[in-house]
């Protein structure tokens, strides 16, 4: 056998809520305007033909709890709290109920964002990429198991930093249901045990910088905290 050049690494985990396993995390899907006072506070509307996605790569998970740096390139990191879904089976053109069998568990996401960065890109109609995929840019916290948790319904979804209230809502205020979207990828992509899929951010999102501390949670699963460090 061949030996590699330099070492590559496994992919990232993050624990099991309660236990000692741990959730290898490969492909991270993100679903774009899924609330529609986001959709709105963003200067968009929420699209009723199909959900849309942009991807991060595992190398920019960051487990919660973490400080980072404030990320290079970007005057306005933004925060997205966002409920994720963890996929624990094959899934590939299924029906949204068929769809809910893969399922593994569910976490707390942030889906940082360069909005900055994001924003000249939408301007221009270039990719997302810079805005959204970039290290320490998808933080998650423990993932609950399903059964633990239940049926997704009006569970509250919410953010604060420094203690202030910046978003707070319900999950029953997606417009496209974890079901829903689980499907429509699966018509793309043979979705994977370890891909997740961030499902998109209610109202609120603003600015951060350093030193602030982020805390968010949903109802029934375990909170999450970041701290912004200096920038790099
Ligand atoms: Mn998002």
């Amino acid at each position: 056998m061949s030996d590699r050049l330099f070492p590559s690494p496994d992919v990232p985990a993050v624990p099991v809520a309660g236990e000692d396993a741990l959730f290898p995390v490969h492909r991270i899907f993100c679903v774009g305007r899924n609330y529609a006072e986001h959709a709105r506070e963003m200067g968009a509307e929420v699209d009723h033909e199909a959900p849309f996605y942009f991807l991060k790569g595992a190398y920019t998970l960051t487990r919660g709890g973490a400080t980072i740096p404030y990320p290079p390139g970007t005057q306005n990191l933004h925060h997205e709290i966002e409920f994720v879904v963890a996929i624990g089976k094959p899934l590939f053109r299924v029906t949204p109920d068929q769809a809910m069998t893969a399922v593994f568990g569910y976490a707390t996401g942030l889906d940082m964002t360069r909005r900055d960065l994001q924003n000249k890109a939408k301007d221009k109609g270039r990719p997302w990429d810079l805005g959204k995929d970039f290290e320490h840019g998808a933080v998650l916290s423990p993932v609950t198991r399903a059964e633990a948790f239940g049926e997704i319904a009006r569970q509250r979804i919410w953010l604060e930093v420094d203690g202030t209230l910046r978003q707070d809502s319900r999950l029953s205020e997606m417009v496209w249901s974890v079901p829903e979207i689980l499907a429509d990828l699966s018509r793309y992509y043979h979705l994977q045990p370890g891909d997740v899929v961030y499902t998109g951010t209610p109202a609120g999102v603003g600015a951060v910088g350093p030193g602030n501390v982020l805390r968010g949670g949903v109802d029934g699963l375990a909170t999450i905290e970041l701290t912004i460090g200096a920038a790099e």
